[in-house]
């Protein structure tokens, strides 16, 4: 029985899980990684083609039934753990691989957190493929100015390229979850790309401007960098968080790293 305290929502539409596997399009050789197996609905269909795959899964109760489920299909390794505790750029070194290929159905009570920590990996990531909740989906690409613009779009657009795929509806899961659901490809920014900001400077000025949402910028930022300090990074401390685009906040970022240097 799919156990509520897990989020285990199982996909039993073969529509929806052939959707998905033609969007992961996995390779022979690939290093696939598989974020809560659960009764193996997309494990099986990567297994057959990929050949190999590591699962992260929490809940002991499904492993056995899963490797008995793929005997026969290919090699799958499964890690029984929390997957917000696995380094993936360890994993990725101990098999000898440059790049991971991640994918997974989540778990939607911890779906944020296990975003924000894929996106610490990203350089060791060659592309993410995830369902999540409908709404998730659209704070994650939205653009600034809209009404779901947030943290999350910050801190995945300036790490990812975020691409929307397609909508899975309630009844494609068993049970089904009280939430339309969309698949999501995140695809790592190249390395010349990527903002050189330090990571948690830059977690904590854009948490900073969203926590107070209604604020202006210059009051929502007071404890970290005054109005002309938010002037001198090219940022108006007149506007609201919402405003600005992703690159504002690593300068704020850079401009608060600058006067932490000078204390
Ligand atoms: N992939 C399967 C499918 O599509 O039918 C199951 C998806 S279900 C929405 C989420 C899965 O994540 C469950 O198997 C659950 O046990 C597992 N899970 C929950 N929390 C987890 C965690 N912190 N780390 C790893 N797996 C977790």
């Amino acid at each position: 029985r799919p156990k509520k305290s897990f989020g285990q929502h199982f996909l039993h539409d073969r529509r929806y899980i052939d959707d998905i596997v033609r969007a992961i399009a996995p390779r022979t050789g690939d290093f696939l990684v598989e974020i809560g197996p659960g009764e193996g609905a997309l494990t099986m269909p990567l297994l057959a083609v990929a050949r190999s795959l590591t699962a992260i899964e929490l809940d002991t109760d499904l492993i056995p039934a899963l490797k008995d489920r793929a005997a026969g299909v290919g090699e799958l390794a499964v890690i029984h753990a929390d997957v917000l505790k696995v380094d993936f750029a360890a994993l990725a070194h101990r098999h000898g691989v440059a790049r991971l290929r991640i994918a997974g159905n989540l778990p939607y009570y911890i779906s944020s957190p296990i975003l924000f920590h894929c996106v610490e990996y990203a350089a060791a990531i060659e592309d993410m493929h995830f369902m999540l909740q409908k709404e998730v989906v659209e704070r994650m690409a939205a653009e600034p100015g809209s009404k779901v613009y947030g943290r999350l779009s910050v801190m995945l657009q300036l790490a990812c390229r975020v691409v929307p795929l397609f909508e899975v509806p309630p009844q494609a899961f068993r049970p089904p979850p009280k939430v339309d659901s969309a698949v999501v490809r995140l695809i790592p920014l190249a390395p010349h790309e990527r903002h050189d900001a330090d990571p948690e400077l830059l977690h904590a000025v854009v948490k900073a401007a969203f926590g107070q949402r209604r604020k202006t910028l210059g009051n929502a930022l007071r404890q970290l960098l005054d109005a002309d300090a938010i002037r001198s990074a090219d940022v108006d401390p007149r506007v609201r968080a919402e405003t600005l685009a992703p690159e504002d906040f690593v300068r704020l970022a850079k401009r608060l790293a600058k006067r932490l240097a000078a204390r």
